[in-house]
């Protein structure tokens, strides 16, 4: 087992400064290298990431090509904003975002700093645009953490305690949760019923006229790696084109290949109006973008969306590299395939280990989902936590959500042996949860 000691001591100390709202509690580690697919820490342990850094290392740790073009940049030009004047590496980037984004129509990008940023963003294209102030998201979605992000968000209330009021006019309705699925019910029917929370919605307090946008995470990021059905997604974009109403998508977690396509929307063959960017991006360096229309991306002067770092030259030439790696290691198609081989191995596990109620995969980007055995139903936080805990101290990076779901989202440049290595360490996992082996020595809340 691992000794934490070194990043024990740090983080004890750190935590004389370091505001805890900055900081969703797992285990006090922390890191100095990171190589591909895997992390090293203080105490010179080395671990597979199955988190890639929250997906923001799609491309691997430290990929050379990346810290190739960071270097060069750097010798040439560290910082000039797109906000006043332009810099040599805007256009290219910007016609290749639009390139790759789904969608055959003109479109225009802007750059930001965070995905937080993109969606407040697309709030504000959204209105000015439309000319209506209303916008719809989902319970349990995580768009960020500034005020319009955070309004957009339902993850935990933890998100919100203290600080509002929050932005007007941003509502929820339920996502479709399978566990809410009834027995018998297909598809369409589940559908149904969540596609009617919206017609209800519209028929009785939020007047469809009065809605300017739907935003979505095709795939559920933080929200514990949930697919919508493919039926409700059809389905809403149809409501939405009848009524006038913006379909946005936030792929700041699920885009540049994570789930096995490009976008996490192109598994729907629909193209978004609005698109948010962000994590992945650039490989580690702060940078997001909207991608949108372009009559939409025309509707706001400026400055109603510019910030002095967006769009700076390292993480431009950063993005460019990155973006080359995606095409030229074949990531997409790669997370695709390993998606399906670790399905497999997952549920293998889930055969014997009845408390693995489901292992959701949509390319190297998964949720395993734990329950309590006796009744199969309620979620299993206590086995989550011990076998992320498990982990953590023989060489995985895995964190959890929701509490009781655990994380599966490794750089998508793993290698074959890392993954059989990873997944066999979380079989023993699974083992010694099963065999009452794994004991916590912490009494303080865990994950979100
Ligand atoms: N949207 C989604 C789907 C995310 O997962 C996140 C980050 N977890 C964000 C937005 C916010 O991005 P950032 O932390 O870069 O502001």
């Amino acid at each position: 087992s691992y000794s934490h000691l070194k990043s024990e001591a740090y983080i004890n100390e750190e935590r004389q400064y370091f505001a805890p709202t900055g900081r969703i509690q797992y285990a006090d580690i922390g890191f100095v290298k990171g190589n591909g697919a895997t992390l090293t820490d203080m105490d010179g342990n080395t671990y597979i990431d199955l988190l890639a850094s929250a997906s923001v290392a799609n491309v691997g740790h430290c990929h050379p090509k990346v810290v190739n073009a960071i270097k060069k940049q750097a010798e040439q030009l560290v910082h000039n904003t797109p906000a006043y004047f332009t810099h040599n590496l805007v256009l290219e980037l910007q016609k290749r975002l639009t390139n790759i984004t789904p969608g055959q129509f003109p479109k225009k990008v802007i750059f930001g700093n965070s995905g937080s940023d993109a969606n407040d963003g697309m709030i504000k294209y959204a209105r000015a645009y439309t000319g209506r102030q209303n916008i719809i998201t989902f319970t349990d979605a995580y768009h960020g953490s500034t005020f319009g992000a955070i309004t957009e968000s339902a993850v935990s209330l933890n998100m919100r305690r203290n600080m509002g009021p929050f932005v007007p006019g941003i509502y929820q309705l339920p996502f479709p949760d399978e566990n809410e699925k009834l027995p018998q019910e297909d598809e369409i029917a589940f559908s149904e019923r969540y596609l009617d929370h919206f017609r209800l919605a519209f028929r009785t307090y939020l007047p469809p006229e009065e809605v300017a946008a739907i935003l979505i995470e095709p795939i559920q990021g933080d929200g514990g790696i949930r697919q919508l059905p493919f039926y409700f997604v059809k389905e809403l974009y149809a409501l939405c084109q009848e009524h006038g109403i913006l379909f946005m998508v936030d792929e700041v977690n699920q885009g540049l290949a994570r789930s096995g396509k490009m976008w996490s929307i192109d598994h729907f063959d629909i193209a978004p109006d609005l698109l948010a960017t962000g994590k992945s991006l650039a490989a580690g360096l702060p940078l997001s973008a909207i991608v949108g229309r372009a009559e939409i991306m025309n509707s706001l002067p400026a400055p109603g969306h510019c910030f002095t770092t967006a769009g700076n030259p390292i993480c431009c030439a950063a993005s460019l590299a990155t973006l080359d790696i995606i095409e030229e290691e074949e990531l997409m198609e790669k997370s695709a395939c390993d998606g399906e081989y670790v399905k497999a191995k997952l549920q293998a596990m889930q055969e014997v280990y009845p408390f693995i109620k489901r292992v959701r995969m949509y390319g190297l980007n998964g949720g395993i989902e734990l329950v309590v055995e006796e009744n199969n139903q309620s979620a299993n936080t206590d086995c989550a936590n011990k076998v992320m805990t498990y982990l953590l101290n023989h060489g995985v990076i895995m964190i959890t959500l929701a509490g009781n779901i655990l994380r599966f989202q490794p750089p998508l440049v793993i290698t074959r042996e890392e993954l059989d290595r990873a997944l066999s360490l979380l079989e023993a996992a699974f083992k010694a949860y099963r065999n009452g082996e794994i004991v916590l020595d912490t009494n303080q809340p865990i994950g979100w």
